[in-house]
């Protein structure tokens, strides 16, 4: 059993408001306990923040915090089976997944490691008299909340490059997902992190998330999950004048055109929609395919949705289930509105006996793409096939939404590539391939209302830190 508690400066606590049940997905019964706080919790934490970022780990040189990052980087690694049950257990994926996203919560641990000490300012050339240097330096006390979807994962995306620059921070995971970011906390606090450095409060977003994300001692707000919550977070950083990442999801097209090689693009295709039962913010949600080729694509397509196993996750099936009772009724109701408004259901997979919220993988047909599923996220296992007829089409199609997260393109033709990745509005694109999740190294963030920053890569220290202009006159 992992601790039913927060973490707040170096110590395990109780949450002010009790607990709450953690619920496995799969079975429908319980999992764990998290603590369920909510002010008192979140003033403890930043005020333990505040004064690691103003003591002890304010003056931890950056070999230091790179080497402590390293360390976590470890023992995450050494606890990958541990973690990946856990998560497994607790959100429903496949246990084969969760194995990837414990090694990659590592994996940001290690790469944000190594950039600690590799991230610097420059020096400007002014007037003569005058030595102007820049300095990248910590913006303080950072907020984060993610969701449920990829818990270990988001956990290392967001916490590790705050902490690399230097940030002191307070995370509040998802509700309906936590019991293996609960056990990478109890991992990382016995490095040797000065007290109050990171930070965990657990609880309802209603409660801790809201707190947090009202609280006047944060200097930076880091938000992945829906645009609503999204809306709000930017509404109180306004409030306080400070600065917010928000990564709200997507509705991404992998427009694959007519000299394709159609082989290599169907396992891709099927993954990018099915990875973690769709609840993915870079789903490929939108098959924007060719005419001439629509038919023969669509045929191999329905062969593979037909043979794809739903099961508990640890039946090892190809999907798990969704992550709640709430967003399978969600995702029930995308399904039978787009079929109410004239589409297809042209392939579904079977569906699971038992207790656990699954949903079979859909494939929806000639989806008009100014319809509702075409338009909004699902986060399920729903595929809307769009055909095009030209270039000038696939283009209009594919940026033809409120959202702007990734995109693929699919040719052999390397000018069309160049152009259409060159038109389409993404914050990722890629060509005969397709990235959701894993890609560390790579930056990831939004366009348009999937949201703006930059998470991943070397790119995410830009965000948790401020320029400081040093100008001196020696004459
Ligand atoms: P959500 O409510 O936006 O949850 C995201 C995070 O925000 C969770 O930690 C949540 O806490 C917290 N939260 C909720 N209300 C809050 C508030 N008033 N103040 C501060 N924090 C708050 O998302 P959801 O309801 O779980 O999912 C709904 C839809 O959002 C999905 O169907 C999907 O379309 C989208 N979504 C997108 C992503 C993505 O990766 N971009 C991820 C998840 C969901 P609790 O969960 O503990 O309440
Ligand atoms: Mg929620």
């Amino acid at each position: 059993m992992t601790k039913a508690q927060n973490f707040i400066n170096g110590k395990w606590v109780d949450g002010s408001l009790g607990k709450l049940d953690m619920l496995n997905p799969s079975y429908d019964r319980k999992a764990g306990e998290i603590a369920r706080s909510g002010k008192e919790d979140v003033d403890a934490a930043v005020k333990a923040a505040r004064a690691a970022f103003e003591g002890m780990w304010g003056k931890t040189s950056a070999e230091d915090r790179g080497r402590l990052l390293y360390k976590a980087a470890q023992v995450l690694l050494e606890n990958v089976d541990e973690l990946a049950e856990l998560e497994s257990k607790d959100t429903g994926k496949p246990l084969k997944q969760a194995k990837t996203d414990a090694t990659l919560i590592a994996r940001y641990f290690e790469f944000y490691a190594g950039a600690a000490d590799k991230f610097h300012g420059d020096t400007i050339p002014f007037k003569d008299g005058y030595t102007v240097y820049t300095q990248r330096v910590p913006l303080g006390v950072t907020g984060h909340i993610i969701p449920w979807n990829y818990p270990l994962q988001m956990t290392g995306r967001t916490l590790a490059p705050a902490l690399a620059a230097g940030n002191a921070v307070v995370f509040k995971p998802a509700e309906d997902a936590c019991l293996a970011v609960v056990r990478a906390f109890e991992l990382i606090s016995e490095l040797g992190f000065p007290a109050g450095t990171l930070n965990l409060v657990t609880g309802l977003g209603q409660e801790v998330g809201a707190a947090l994300a009202n609280h006047p001692g944060i200097d930076h707000m880091a938000f992945t999950g829906s645009p609503e919550v999204g809306i709000e977070i930017m509404k109180n950083s306004a409030n306080h004048i400070r600065p917010v990442l928000l990564e709200l999801g997507g509705k991404s097209p992998q427009v694959i055109f007519n000299d394709a090689d159609l082989d290599a693009a169907l396992p891709v295709v099927v993954n990018a929609i099915i990875q973690n039962a769709g609840q993915t913010c870079s789903a490929g949600s939108r098959l924007v395919i060719q005419e001439d080729i629509h038919d023969e694509f669509v045929d191999k397509l329905i062969e593979r949705f037909k043979k794809i196993k739903v099961g508990p996750a640890d039946s090892d099936p190809d999907i798990g289930p969704i992550i709640n009772k709430k967003q399978l009724k969600r995702v029930e109701d995308f399904v039978k509105r787009a079929e109410e408004a004239g589409a297809t259901i042209l392939a579904q997979a079977e569906k699971p006996e038992g207790d656990g919220y699954f949903f079979p993988p859909t494939l929806m047909g000639r989806v008009n793409n100014d319809s509702y599923i075409a338009q909004n996220e699902v986060f399920g296992p729903v595929l809307a096939v769009i055909p095009f007829k030209d270039e000038a089409d696939a283009i209009r199609i594919a940026n033809d939404v409120e959202y702007g997260l990734i995109a693929a393109v699919w040719t052999k033709d390397n000018g069309r590539a160049h152009r259409v990745t060159n038109a389409i509005h993404a914050g990722q694109v890629y060509v005969n391939g397709y990235g959701a999740g894993g890609g560390v190294e790579l930056p990831f963030g939004g366009m348009k209302k999937s949201g703006f920053g930059r998470e991943k890569g070397f790119e995410a220290l830009y965000d948790v830190t401020a320029v400081k202009t040093v100008v001196i006159n020696h004459g």
